[in-house]
This record gives C-alpha cells, structure tokens and sequence, in this order.
C-alpha cells in the first residue's frame, strides 16, 4: 500500500544549495558531462541529504514544474538536467560506507565509480562498475550497468541488495527482494522511471586489488585477422576474463608507443580478475595468435585499470552516441566494424565493443528490469569533439555506422547508451520483453509520469491498482 501525498510548504526546509538561472554558478551547476547539451532549468537543488530531495520533489509536484534527478550527470542523453523545471541534484551527497566483515557497500546517490572502487578497494572488495572513473553510480546502477567484472559477478544492479526511495508521491520506501519485491526488480534496469533512489547497497566480493589487464594494440589494416582470433577467444572466455575491442585513432597518451600515436588502431582491452598466474596462462593464446604492435597487458592495481579509459572521454567535449547489442560477431558485423570502424573524421571518436555473457547471461532474462543477458557484446559508437559545439559531422557517421549494424545486431539496446532522439519504439526495445511488466509497475508507483526525464516507461492504461 502506497501512503498517501505528503505535502511540504516551500523550499524553506530546504538545507542544500539552491541555484536559480540570475545566481553565480549557474552555468556551472547545469553542466553535465556531455557540453552538447543546453537545458536551462528553472531551478537546480543541490541536495544535502533525502529531506531535501523529498522537498525539492514536493515543491515541483506543487508547482507542476518538470522534474529530472542528477546523479553523476555522465547520460549522453542529458536527462539529468531539464528545461524550465527541478534538477534534484545528488552531486553533494557522495559518501561511501563500506561493511567489510558483511561485504555491502552504502552508497549515496552523487557518489562516482571512482569513489567506490577507491573505499571498497582498501579492503580487497569491488563489486561491477563502470570502466569510467568519472561515472555516476546512480544512473548507472538503475539503467543495469556492466564492466571489467561483470562477465564474472554480474550486472552492476544484479549486485544491488536494497535501495532507499523517494516516490513520486513523496512517500519513502526501501526496496529488496523482501520488501516492495516489484519495485526492486523494476529499478533493476528500468532507470530512474520508478522513483528516486537516495541510497544504494551493493554486495560487495573478494577481488584482492589487482588485476592483468592493458591493451593490445594493432595497426587497422590487421583488423580482420585480430576479429577471427578475438571472437575465437571470447566464445570460450572464463568468466574471470573480459576483452573489450576498440576502434579508434592512437591518441598520444603516454602508454601509446610513439610510432603509433595518431595511427589508425584496433585495441584489445583484456582484463583478468581471478589467479593473476591462471590469467597470464588464459591470455596467452589472444596474445600470441596475432603479434600486437604493442602489448601492454600486465599486472596492475584494479583502481588503474578503472581509469584507463578516463582521458578518452572527459567531461566538457560534445558527444553522440548510437548503440546495439550484438550477438557473437559474425563475419558480417565484422564487416561492418572494418568499413566503419575508421570513417569517423574527429581524432577524438571511437567505437567499443564491450564484452558481455558470463555471470550476466547466467540469470533469466525476467530475473530483473535489466537487458543484454542474450547478448555477447554492447556496441557503443562515440562520437565526439573537443570544441564544445553542438553539431558535428561525425554525428553522420555515427548515424549511419548504427544503421549497417542494426540487421547484425540482437535488436536490443542498452538504454544508458541511448540518446535523446531514438523515438518510442527503440525505448522499448531497449526494455525488451520486460516492458509490459515494467508499465504495470510505473502505473503503480508513477501513474502521473513525474518521472519522465529518462527512457520513458509510460504508465500501462486502466486505472492504477494501488494495493
Ligand atoms: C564516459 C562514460 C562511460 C560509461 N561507461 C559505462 C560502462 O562502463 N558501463 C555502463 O553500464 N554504463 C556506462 N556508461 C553509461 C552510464 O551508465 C550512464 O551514462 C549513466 O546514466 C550514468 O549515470 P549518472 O548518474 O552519471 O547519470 P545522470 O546523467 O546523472 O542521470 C541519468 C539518469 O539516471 C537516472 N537517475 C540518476 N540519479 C538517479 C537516482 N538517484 N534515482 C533514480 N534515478 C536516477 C535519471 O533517470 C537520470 O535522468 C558510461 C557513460 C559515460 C559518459
């Protein structure tokens, strides 16, 4: 049973930092970390603890302004920030507590991965993240999420063991697989459609603190060589390894050699979390099948590994994204990766296979909200550039490299890869065979859409069944 509106006066109970459009800060307080995006909110309320993010909501409802909810602020789509409404803003609330004798992690809805992996690392511990330093928890977690551990321990929110709620009604509720059992499993992987968490618990596992990981790098025109031996591998990968394939332009960070800085490049990513000895043996085989122009995989501290990636994406440059899952590559995906892998014409874009399967693929598809458990990579082509406009030419490329992939791919989407502009029917597609469940949730929790500044479940028809 839902408690009924709480209603709260005006934002005088109101603790944190309130920033309106003639403030200082202003322009500061609605960047995110996709500079193509220009929203003007009405206001931003930068929350210092629950009480204030249940006033802001309630001042919103009130004033029957639109409402988004901010975690990290790192969705391409810019669905943190709204025009002419209420940012619940969670960048103050960014406090760890790890329990490391019960392995759980509380975490609070502003925190960023790095923040994580830096507390849970002390003790050995981790639990999936991102492969982003910079990336927010929150959004992360309610979309599904998936990294370097997945394949090993799971989805990031198969490792949610209960979250705090703020709902649309201003009621507070705790969701776990023993309480409010719908809700849990809908913010699984259903986005932040269902209500507001304002703290996370994640089970925690024995990682130790290092991991054998770096890149492969090879020169493009090797390209279709390394995909025989990469697919190869990944098809019979243990679950403790993960090889991610990037194309891109060398950039000139230091761990690229100087002969192939600026140089078209497939990169293999690998990474092993299990017996760093039985990850050099699980390796060799992808090491040795196809000789790298560079080989830079080595033991190193899982918290370096989590940043590797850091420099190629940093907040402030304008990006675009487009996305698919995949099944395993067959010799026309690859075709496709080849042709377009390298057309894009900013330095700065690339395209990343991830590599899914493993402990993700091991629950049922309905097990939570979350997709991609039937596929064996997530394509993510980035577009992007460094001069903070809006438009860029690579968005073409970006477009039409998604368009000669989608007969290859599953056609499923993970929806935090998503852009604002995918139309109904690929936000559906991102939600899968879960989505009619999840509209019955939303009509439950959500019947009036305040929380629609995401990938948009709406609300299943007929009237909301509140018991
Ligand atoms: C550089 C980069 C690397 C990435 N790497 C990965 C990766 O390795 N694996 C992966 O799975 N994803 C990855 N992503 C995608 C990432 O999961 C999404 O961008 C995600 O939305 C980021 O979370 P955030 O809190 O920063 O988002 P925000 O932009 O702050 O929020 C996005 C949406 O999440 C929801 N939300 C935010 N906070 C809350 C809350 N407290 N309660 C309920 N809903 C909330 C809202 O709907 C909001 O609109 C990456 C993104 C970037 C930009």
């Amino acid at each position: 049973m839902l408690p009924a509106m709480k209603t709260i006066g005006g934002l005088d109970r109101f603790q944190g930092t309130l920033i309106r459009p003639d403030d200082d800060g202003y322009d500061a307080a609605r960047g995110l970390w996709n500079a193509a995006i220009d929203r003007r909110p009405a206001l931003i309320a930068r929350c210092k603890d629950a009480d204030d993010a249940a006033t802001a909501l309630a001042y919103a409802r009130e004033n029957r302004l639109p409402i988004a909810v901010r975690g990290g602020g790192h969705n391409v789509s810019g669905s943190a920030l709204v025009d002419d409404g209420v940012v619940i803003d969670f960048s103050p609330m960014n406090r760890v507590e790890v329990d490391p004798v019960r392995r759980l992690a509380r975490v609070q809805p502003g925190t960023r991965w790095g923040e994580v992996d830096a507390a849970t690392q002390v003790h050995g511990l981790a639990t999936p993240a991102g492969i982003v330093s910079d990336t927010g928890v929150a959004g992360l977690t309610v979309g599904g999420g998936f990294g370097w551990l997945s394949r090993r321990w799971g989805l990031t929110s198969d490792n949610l063991a209960s979250a705090e709620l703020l709902l649309a009604d201003g009621s507070r509720v705790t969701a776990s697989d023993d309480e409010n059992p719908d809700l849990f499993w809908a913010i699984q992987g259903g986005g932040g459609n269902f209500g507001i968490v304002t703290e996370f618990e994640f089970r925690l596992h024995d990682l130790g603190t290092q991991v054998l990981a770096g890149p492969l790098l090879y020169r493009a025109d090797q390209a279709r060589e390394v995909f025989d031996a990469y697919r190869e591998f990944v098809a019979s990968a243990p679950d403790e390894a993960s090889v991610y394939a990037q194309m891109r332009i060398a950039p000139t960070f230091d761990w690229v050699p100087p002969e192939l800085r600026e140089t078209k490049v497939l990169v293999l990513i690998a990474s092993y979390s299990g017996d760093l000895d039985e990850g050099e043996r699980v390796l060799e085989p992808l090491r040795r099948a196809i000789a790298p122009a560079a080989d830079l995989v080595m033991r190193k501290p899982y918290v370096a590994h989590q940043s590797m990636f850091d420099p190629g994406v940093p907040p402030g440059w304008g990006y675009y994204w487009k996305s698919h899952y995949l099944p395993p590559l067959t010799d026309a995906a690859i075709d496709v990766l080849v042709r377009f892998g390298w057309e894009m014409t900013s330095p700065t874009a690339f395209s990343l296979a991830f590599h899914l399967g493993g402990a993700i693929a091991e629950r049922p598809a309905d097990s939570s909200a979350a997709s991609g458990r039937d596929a064996a990579h997530a394509l993510n082509i980035n577009a992007s550039w460094t001069d903070g406009g809006r438009e860029h030419r690579d968005i073409g490329w970006c477009r039409e490299y998604a368009a000669a992939m989608q007969p290859h791919a599953t056609g499923g989407v993970y929806m935090n890869f998503m852009h604002n502009d995918e139309g109904e029917a690929r936000v559906r597609a991102a939600y899968g065979p879960n989505y009619d469940r999840l509209a019955e949730i939303k009509a439950r929790y959500d019947p009036d859409n305040v929380f629609h500044s995401n990938q948009n479940i709406k609300p299943a028809l007929g009237p909301p069944d509140r018991s």
